[in-house]
């Protein structure tokens, strides 16, 4: 059976500092990331057996299990990968030009993402997601991992906001550590992976 695996980070621990510390990315790559991993695995070895015992009676506790550490797994993937070392500015090319169509200008966008992020009561993400249904972009609060996100919704870009991504180093100040992360954000990363998705079809009939 397939089994997620941890991916390697595109860099090194310490290529964001100074506004990631190595610390913090060895830490939440290594230790929490990983957590999230074996939890997804674990999660579908315990469905796979209840499963084959024919017993159904965890059948909600195992699937909001899977969906926390799945979750998880996505976001922390995806997230390496919107970071880089020397990169932040702005996007170009058709992220650009849809940003500004839905959020009026690349500014507003990202008060509007900041806000998200300091306003999670919790854990979560913020996350720039693209609706296939109305064909826009969206910001989303992200509560634990898989809460509030809208169905068929495809996050982009995303900004981890749990204690753990910046305590180490911001302590209490995260608001600064939200604000430190768009000098690293990888807006060819984002920019790819907006290009990819813009075109799925949720096959949904929509008044005219
Ligand atoms: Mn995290």
């Amino acid at each position: 059976m397939a089994k997620y695996t941890l991916p390697d980070l595109p860099y090194d621990h310490g290529a964001l500092e100074p506004h990631i510390s190595g610390k913090i990315m060895q830490l939440h790559h290594d230790k929490h990331h990983r957590a999230y991993v074996t939890g997804a695995n674990e999660a579908l070895d315990a469905l796979a057996d209840a499963r084959a015992r024919n017993d159904f009676s965890r059948t909600a506790a195992l699937e909001r299990q899977l969906a926390f550490n799945v979750s998880g797994h996505v976001l922390h993937s995806l997230f390496w990968q919107n970071l880089a070392p020397r990169a932040g500015g702005e996007p170009t090319g058709a992220l650009a030009d849809q940003l500004r169509r839905d959020f009026g200008d690349f500014t507003r966008f990202r008060a509007e993402l900041v806000s998200a992020a300091a306003t999670i009561m919790g854990s979560g993400w913020a996350a720039l997601t693209w609706d296939p249904l109305s064909k826009r972009l969206l910001t989303a609060q992200i509560h634990d991992h898989q809460n509030e996100i809208t169905q068929g919704g495809v996050p982009i870009l995303v900004l981890d906001a749990w204690e753990h991504a910046y305590y180490l180093q911001y302590g209490p100040e995260k608001k600064t550590y939200f604000e430190a992360v768009w000098n690293v954000w990888n807006w060819a990363d984002a920019g790819r992976r907006f290009e990819s998705v813009r075109g799925i079809d949720l096959a949904l009939k929509q008044a005219a």
